[in-house]
C-alpha cells in the first residue's frame, strides 16, 4: 500500500501493473527510472532546478564534500526512527539523503518505508535512478500528494517550509527532522564573490504546531581544489539566482576555495 493519493481527486492510489491509479480511475504512469509525475497541472508551470544544476549538484554530493552532514542526519533520523516506520522526504532533490537515510536505517536492522517528492523532474529522475527503493513522486511541497497523518518521519533539507503540509502529511507525534544552513554556511565563498557579503540569518527554533526537541549544529571545513567544484558548490545556493555578471567572473577565476560549511539539524515533533 503506497501513501500517495491521486492528485486530481485525493483518492489512494494503488500499484497496478506499471501504473498508479486511483479508485476514479485517473491513471499515473510509473516511469522506467521508477518514479512517479503527480504534479498536478492545475497548479500551473512550476519551474524547479534544471538539469544542469541537478547534474552539478549530484557531482558535488557523490564527491563526498557533505558527507559530514549526511552522516549525522542519517545517525539523528535513527534516533526517531523505528523498524517498519514511514518516512517522507519533502523536497528530495536528486535523492543523495534520502536515499543514505534509508541505507543507514537498513544497516542498522531498521527497514523503513520511505518516500521523496521534488518539484524537479530531472531531479525526481535521477534520484529514481539510484534505486534505492525509496518511492519518488515530482510533487511541490506545497502541495503534497499523500494521504494525511501517514508519516512517522518527515525530513525536510534546504527545502521550503510548508507548515500546513507538513503538519497534515504527519502522525500526531510524529517527527520533522530539518536542515538549515546555519549564519558561517559557505562564508569564505561568500566573501569570494561579493563586495558585501553578508552572514545568513539564523530564525527562531520555536515553530506553531511542532515541539522543538533539539538542535544540533554541524561545521566542518572544506578544500576545494578545481574550479568545476566550486561552480557546482556555487550553483546549489540561492545566492545562484541574484549574481551579477562581475560577480559571476570572480567565481569563475577561483581555482580553488577553503570554506566552512555551517548547517544546523533541528528536530520537531508534531503537537495537536
Ligand atoms: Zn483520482
Amino acid at each position: 500500500m503506497s501513501i500517495f493519493i491521486c492528485p486530481v481527486c485525493s483518492e489512494k492510489l494503488t500499484i497496478s501493473g506499471k501504473s498508479y491509479v486511483c479508485m476514479k480511475n485517473h491513471v499515473f504512469d510509473i516511469a522506467k527510472s521508477g518514479y512517479v509525475n503527480l504534479l498536478n497541472a492545475k497548479h500551473g508551470k512550476i519551474h524547479g532546478d534544471n538539469k544542469f544544476m541537478i547534474q552539478a549538484r549530484h557531482n558535488f554530493l557523490e564527491k563526498g564534500y557533505y558527507l559530514p552532514l549526511c552522516r549525522r542526519v542519517c545517525e539523528v533520523t535513527k534516533k526517531y526512527a523505528q523498524k517498519n516506520c514511514v518516512l517522507f522526504d519533502a523536497g528530495c532533490g536528486e535523492g543523495y539523503y534520502t536515499s543514505s537515510v534509508k541505507a543507514f536505517l537498513e544497516q542498522s536492522g531498521i527497514a523503513v518505508e520511505m518516500y521523496g517528492i521534488d518539484i524537479s523532474k530531472d531531479a525526481v529522475e535521477m534520484a529514481s535512478k539510484r534505486k534505492s527503493g525509496v518511492n519518488f513522486a515530482v510533487a511541490s511541497v506545497f502541495n503534497i500528494p499523500v494521504q494525511s497523518e501517514s508519516s512517522d518521519i518527515l525530513l525536510t533539507m534546504f527545502a521550503p517550509y510548508c507548515r500546513d503540509e507538513y503538519l497534515r502529511v504527519l502522525k500526531n507525534s510524529g517527527y520533522m527532522v530539518m536542515v538549515i544552513p546555519s549564519e558561517n554556511h559557505l562564508w569564505e565563498l561568500k566573501k569570494a564573490v561579493y563586495d558585501k557579503p553578508y552572514k545568513n540569518s539564523v530564525k527562531p527554533y520555536e515553530l506553531d504546531g511542532f515541539r522543538h526537541i533539539s538542535t544540533e549544529k554541524v561545521h566542518f571545513d572544506m578544500k576545494i581544489d578545481n574550479s568545476a567544484d566550486v561552480q557546482s558548490l556555487f550553483s546549489m545556493t540561492p545566492y545562484y539566482y541574484k549574481t551579477g555578471k562581475s560577480e559571476q567572473e570572480r567565481l569563475n577565476a577561483l581555482e580553488n576555495l577553503e570554506t566552512q560549511a555551517d548547517f544546523e539539524i533541528l528536530v520537531y515533533q508534531k503537537i495537536q
